[in-house]
């Protein structure tokens, strides 16, 4: 797993203001955005949140039914953080980059 070269390193808990997201080195989930968001999803930022992600994807089947030729066409991600609000992150414009591949049939094995 690659680390970003520049901070934000990690997201910490919705409300977190500890020295790190002072700095600028994590970032508190209320500030996360949807590039942070795509970034821990793919695994390049910590998740420190302790909030379980729901992660949307639509699929649109071109012609066939065969669901290698299933393409996604947005990814929604939503956090309910504990006594707060629901958060939710369009994703569906990062889908050129990592995430992307998390969700390209092609790129996964067929055992
Ligand atoms: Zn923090």
């Amino acid at each position: 797993m690659s680390r970003p070269k520049t901070p934000p390193y990690a997201i910490d808990p919705y409300d977190c203001g500890c020295t790190q997201c002072i700095l600028g080195d994590f970032v508190p989930l209320r500030e996360a955005t949807d590039e942070h968001i795509a970034l821990m999803v793919t695994g390049k930022l910590r998740n420190n949140t302790s909030v379980d992600f729901r992660i949307t994807a639509q699929w649109s089947l071109s012609d066939g039914f065969r669901p290698v030729a299933a393409t996604v066409s947005s990814v929604e991600v939503t956090a309910e953080v504990w006594n707060g609000p629901t958060l939710t992150w369009d994703l569906t414009s990062h889908l050129d980059g990592p995430l992307g591949q998390l969700f390209d049939p092609s790129t996964t094995d067929d055992r």
